[in-house]
């Protein structure tokens, strides 16, 4: 069996002396499609942290592609929490791409096993090759700034994955995109998630335009987290457990889940984007 590229044992999060959830255990295989969900101030983006090495567990054991949190970063494709870029960024869409290849986020150099890495030419090639994945050619020659919100995320995606991740982590990529764009971004990470049989962790807030792509679910509520296939995670009896209230999941005509008795703000249907 390949290891698994995300496991969590009882682990707990503390941060400035409180827990911020504990007990979590989950697993995602290589190549899965796992969202991350729950409302604000549940511990999504602890979780991102810890994956990463930066924050060390109060407590249990996580192992990330087969090794101790951190041990692998250059493995993992990362896209932080953010705000668009104004439109007085003149960077080009493809040099932002590149710069991922030799920007050294994580400060290490880049790994001799990669292909493209000797010579600036095949870097390029590598370059060119992730902005068509992403479906950017037509617009990666121009300035982040004057683009859509979509596609300046089609292409931080690109920038993401020009190491050859086995890991590609992204909070909340979708949450400045349009329903559409949301729906449209989904689908291009569950296909990259095939054809590159990488693992992707998707921060959301909401679950509905993501649902027909997502292998896993993780849902975060009341210190605790559940993870499994949607369906059970995301059902009265779960997360009336989460939160310790009575919470009801009704499915709409259309397909859509709405989650009614939420404590707090609702962020897992869709009335925000209304
Ligand atoms: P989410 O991503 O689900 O919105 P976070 O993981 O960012 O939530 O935060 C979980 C909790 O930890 C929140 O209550 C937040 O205020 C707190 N927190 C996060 N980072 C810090 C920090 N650096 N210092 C103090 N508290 C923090
Ligand atoms: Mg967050």
């Amino acid at each position: 069996m390949t290891p698994a590229a995300v496991q969590l044992e009882r682990a707990e999060a503390v941060i400035g002396g409180r827990s911020i959830w504990r007990d979590v255990s989950l697993t995602v295989g290589e190549g899965e499609f796992v969202s991350v969900l729950g409302p604000n101030g549940a511990g999504k983006s602890t979780l991102l942290k810890a994956i990463l090495g930066l924050l060390p567990l109060a407590a249990g054991r996580a192992e990330v592609l087969g090794d101790r949190p951190g041990a692998h970063n250059e493995r993992i494709g990362y896209l932080p929490q953010r705000h668009g870029f104004d439109s007085s960024t003149r960077v080009r869409g493809a040099d932002l791409v590149r710069l991922g290849l030799d920007g050294g986020r994580w400060g290490v150099p880049l790994p001799s096993w990669l292909p493209g890495v000797n010579g600036s030419h095949a870097a390029g090639a590598r370059v060119r090759e992730v902005i068509e994945l992403v479906g950017a050619g037509s617009y990666a020659h121009r300035s982040i700034g004057d683009l859509s919100g979509g596609e300046q995320q089609r292409l931080l995606i690109a920038a993401a994955l020009v190491r050859r991740p086995r890991l590609l982590i992204l909070d909340e990529p979708l949450d400045s995109l349009d329903l559409p764009n949301q729906s449209t971004v989904a689908a291009l990470l569950q296909r990259i998630c095939r054809s590159e049989r990488v693992a992707v962790r998707l921060v959301a807030h909401d679950v509905n335009p993501i649902q027909p792509y997502l292998d896993r679910v993780v849902y975060f509520a009341g210190g605790a987290a559940a993870a499994g296939r949607p369906e059970e995670v995301i059902s009265s009896q779960t997360l009336s457990r989460l939160y310790g209230v009575p919470i009801e999941v009704l499915r709409a005509s259309d397909g859509r889940l709405v989650v009614v008795g939420q404590p707090e703000a609702p962020h897992v249907h869709t009335e925000r984007h209304a």
